[in-house]
């Protein structure tokens, strides 16, 4: 179910592209993909999803209309999806198989592929700055444990308690699934164990960023790292082409280098974001048990949400258009 924001814009038509839209700012997010049951999600639930998205996607494009830098807008975006309960991430976040919340992040910076990612930590009250801590006060991309932790307590971000980060109807998601695997009949239906958060922008300049934040997939094996933090599979940014935050079955995403395979199609083949994006989540992921989606915006601005499972919370400015907020197909 691919999405993109303008058709007339596709297939990489630079013709359709005007001086006015070069200096729009566009952004993306998504709050997860996977087996969302129109059914059972009755309408004060959607009414509540879409008001968490509008509120997170609100706080990125205030600092994009401010003339604030992709970066600080993802960062913001993604602060408020981890501060909602709905979404799993910060606040919210899934349990693995032992009760205990590990969560993972990166942040990359398109202007000159600066990235951080923490995982499977659990304490700061947003991961998205840990890993940002990481990005700019260290040497390095990736931290975890203690020395993750560390720096984000130098950095003097904000540790939160287990109370802040529980959420019951997480917890139930655990205990249905650790019954189901008991009884050996476990729908070990990965779509259903799954989501994070994400977003991506194009600031005024032309500059791009993308940032994700997860709990990971619900009962999973302690120390498990998902693709989320993983720099090029669920997050990647590069002026030059793309930025791009996924969402869904992590270890696919991991194994087809999923964000990166966007941009390389963009850099090597000349495809448009769109083109690229729709094969990489309809083919490499789809066919390949990758349940997901993902958000991406390219440097012209344009901006594409495709997924290949039943729904994916997201919403999208393109150009300083409308705001758009979504669960499933239309
Ligand atoms: N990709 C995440 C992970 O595998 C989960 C998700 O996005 O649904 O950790």
């Amino acid at each position: 179910m691919p999405e993109r924001m303008d058709p007339e814009n596709r297939a990489g038509s630079r013709g359709n592209r005007t001086e006015d839209q070069m200096t729009k700012f566009s952004i993306a997010l998504h709050g997860g993909a996977g087996t969302i049951r129109k059914a059972s999600l009755t309408e004060d639930a959607a009414a509540g999803y879409h008001a968490a998205l509008r509120d997170a996607l609100e706080a990125g494009a205030a600092v994009l209309r401010a003339d604030g830098t992709a970066l600080d807008a993802v960062t913001a975006a993604v602060m408020a999806l981890e501060d909602a309960p709905l979404f799993n991430a910060g606040r919210g976040a899934v349990f693995n198989s032992d009760g205990v919340q590990e969560m993972d992040a990166a942040i990359m910076d398109g202007r000159d592929r600066r990235a951080g990612a923490v995982a499977g930590i659990f304490g700061p009250r947003n991961p998205i700055l840990a890993a940002r801590a990481v990005m700019e006060r260290s040497a390095h991309v990736m931290m975890i444990g203690e020395g993750a932790l560390k720096l984000a307590r130098e950095a003097g971000l904000t540790f939160a308690d287990p109370d802040h980060f529980f959420t019951e109807a997480r917890w139930k998601a655990l205990q249905d699934t650790l019954r189901m695997r008991a009884t050996g009949a476990e729908d070990d239906d990965p779509a259903r164990r799954h989501g994070t958060v994400g977003a991506v922008a194009r600031d005024r300049a032309g500059n791009l960023a993308a940032a994700t934040s997860t709990g990971g997939m619900t009962a999973k094996t302690p120390g498990r790292v998902g693709d989320t933090p993983i720099i090029g599979s669920g997050t990647f940014a590069d002026n030059a082409t793309c930025a791009v935050s996924g969402t869904g079955h992590g270890e696919v995403f991991i194994r087809f280098a999923a964000a990166h395979e966007i941009a390389a199609r963009i850099r090597h083949a000349g495809q448009s974001l769109a083109d690229a994006a729709d094969w990489v989540v309809m083919q490499d992921l789809a066919k390949n048990d990758g349940s997901g989606g993902l958000v991406a915006v390219d440097a012209q601005g344009r901006v594409a949400l495709p997924f290949n499972c039943e729904g994916m919370y997201r919403a999208a400015i393109e150009h300083e258009g409308p705001a758009m907020t979504r669960i499933h197909d239309a």
